[in-house]
C-alpha cells in the first residue's frame, strides 16, 4: 500500500506548532489564511488561523455540534460553516485542540488581521473575536475578482499593508524591520516554490500525491510560512516525492482517468471520497484548492509590492476569465480527463458551479466537468449516496470515452 512517509513527520511539524502557540511564551497575531502572515511573523508574533482550526472543526466531524451555537446567538445556518463553526466551538468552551494538541481552546489574540481577498465574511468572523476578546483588529480589502491586476490597484494594497505597521508595533512591543520582513518573505518564498514542486510531482503518469494528501500536507505551508521549518519539511517532502517517481511509485499506478478537484475540500468525507476515486480507478491529481498557496511572486527584494500583488492575485480572488484561464493550464499540464466542481453550500466564495462557468469552461477545453453539491464542514449539505452516484457513472462516461478516443 502506497503511504507518504513525510507524513509522520508532518503531524509532528504541526504538533509543535500547535504547542509553541499554547505556550504563551510569545505575543499572537491571528490571520486569514491567505492574509498577511510574513507582515506579522516580522514582528515576532506567533500566527494563529481561525481557518486551520474550521477544517480540523470539518475533518473531525465535530462542526455539526458547534454550528447551532452560532446559530442560536444570531448566525445563518447557510453563511460559512468555518465561521460558525468556529464561533460555536469557541461560544461551548470545546475544541479538538485539546485532544490533539493538550490545548485549552485557540490562543487568546494580541492582534487580529484579516484580508478579504477571500471574502467579506472573514470581516464578520474575526470581528466577533475582536469584540470578544477586546482586542485591536487591522483589515486589507482589496479590489475583488481583479482580471489582471493594475499597478494602481497593487498600490492601493500597499498602503493597506502599510498601514498595519503601527498596529502591529502596538500589540508586538517590537519596531518594524524591515530587514527582517525581506527575511521572513524570502523564507516564505522558498517553501511556497518547493510546495508548488510538491504540487507537480503529480504532472507525472503515476502521481505520487493527490489532492486528498495534499489537503494534508499543506498544513505547514498555511500554518508556518515565512519559517524555516516550513521550508525544510517541503524539501524533504519533495525529496520523498521525487524518489517514488523515480522508482515509478504513485498513489494509483494503474489509473484510468485523471481528475482535477475544483473547489473546497469536503473535511469529513476526505477518505470516503478518496476511496471512491480510487476503487474507480480516477486519480485526482490537482486541484485549485491545494494551489492557493502557490505564490510565486514573493520577491523579498520588494517585500511589500510582492506580497500585496500575490495575496490579490490569489485563484479566489479572480476574475471567471482569469480562473478559466488558469483551469485550462492546469487541465493541459496535469493531462486532466475530468473535472469535478465541489459546489459549497455555505461557501459561495469559493465555489464556481453556480454561474455557468463549468459549462463555458467545457465548450472551451472539452473537459467534462461535474458538480456535486455539498459542504466544507457541515454535512448536512452532503449526501454521500447521490454524491457517490453521480462520480461513478461521470468516470465510467470519461473511461468510456477514453477508450472510445483510443
Ligand atoms: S472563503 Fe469560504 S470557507 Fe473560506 S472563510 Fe470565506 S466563506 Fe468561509
Amino acid at each position: 500500500m502506497y503511504k507518504i512517509a513525510s507524513t509522520e513527520t508532518m503531524k509532528k511539524v504541526m504538533g509543535d506548532y500547535f504547542k509553541s502557540l499554547g505556550s504563551g511564551d510569545n505575543k499572537v497575531a491571528w490571520c486569514t489564511s491567505v492574509g498577511p502572515a510574513e507582515l506579522l511573523r516580522s514582528f515576532g508574533f506567533e500566527v494563529y488561523f481561525p481557518e486551520n482550526h474550521g477544517a480540523l472543526l470539518g475533518a473531525t466531524r465535530s462542526a455539526m455540534d458547534y454550528i447551532p451555537e452560532a446559530v442560536k446567538c444570531g448566525y445563518s445556518g447557510h453563511v460559512c460553516s468555518y465561521t460558525t463553526a468556529d464561533i460555536g466551538s469557541y461560544l461551548k468552551g470545546e475544541t479538538p485542540l485539546s485532544k490533539h494538541y493538550g490545548m485549552a481552546g485557540a490562543p487568546k489574540p494580541d492582534l487580529i488581521a484579516y484580508n478579504t481577498n477571500q471574502c467579506r465574511e472573514v470581516q464578520d468572523w474575526f470581528g466577533f473575536f475582536a469584540k470578544e476578546f477586546g482586542c485591536p483588529i487591522v483589515g486589507i480589502q482589496p479590489p475583488r475578482h481583479v482580471d489582471q491586476t493594475s499597478q494602481e490597484e497593487v498600490d492601493l494594497v500597499v498602503a493597506q499593508f502599510k498601514r498595519m505597521i503601527p498596529a502591529c508595533e502596538n500589540a508586538s512591543g517590537s519596531k518594524f524591520d524591515i530587514d527582517r520582513f525581506r527575511e521572513v518573505v524570502r523564507l516564505s518564498k522558498e517553501a511556497t516554490l518547493l510546495w508548488q514542486k510538491v504540487l507537480k510531482t503529480s504532472t507525472a503518469p503515476i502521481a505520487p500525491i493527490s489532492f486528498f494528501d495534499g489537503t494534508i500536507h499543506m498544513g505547514p505551508i498555511v500554518v508556518l510560512r515565512g519559517t524555516q521549518v516550513a521550508k525544510d519539511y517541503y524539501a524533504n517532502l519533495l525529496e520523498e516525492l521525487e524518489q517514488n517517481l523515480a522508482q515509478g511509485k504513485g498513489f494509483l499506478p494503474k489509473a484510468k482517468t485523471r481528475i482535477f478537484w475544483e473547489g473546497m475540500p469536503i473535511w469529513g468525507k476526505l477518505r470516503m471520497l478518496s476511496d471512491l476515486f480510487a476503487d474507480n480507478a480516477a486519480a485526482v491529481v490537482a486541484s485549485t484548492y491545494c494551489s492557493s498557496w502557490v505564490f510565486d511572486q514573493f520577491d523579498e527584494r520588494d517585500p511589500f509590492e510582492s506580497t500585496a500583488r500575490a495575496y490579490t492575485d490569489i485563484f479566489i480572488n479572480r476574475s471567471e476569465k482569469a480562473k478559466m484561464d488558469m483551469l485550462a493550464n492546469w487541465f493541459v499540464e496535469y493531462g486532466i480527463d475530468g473535472i469535478v466542481y465541489h459546489d459549497s453550500k455555505t461557501c459561495f466564495n469559493n465555489s464556481n458551479a453556480k454561474f455557468g462557468m463549468p459549462q463555458r469552461l467545457r465548450d472551451r477545453t472539452g473537459v467534462p466537468a461535474l458538480v456535486i453539491e455539498g459542504d466544507l464542514c457541515d454535512l448536512r449539505f452532503f449526501s454521500e449516496g447521490q454524491s457517490t452516484t453521480k462520480i461513478e457513472t461521470f468516470l465510467e462516461q470519461l473511461e468510456d470515452q477514453k477508450s472510445a478516443v483510443i
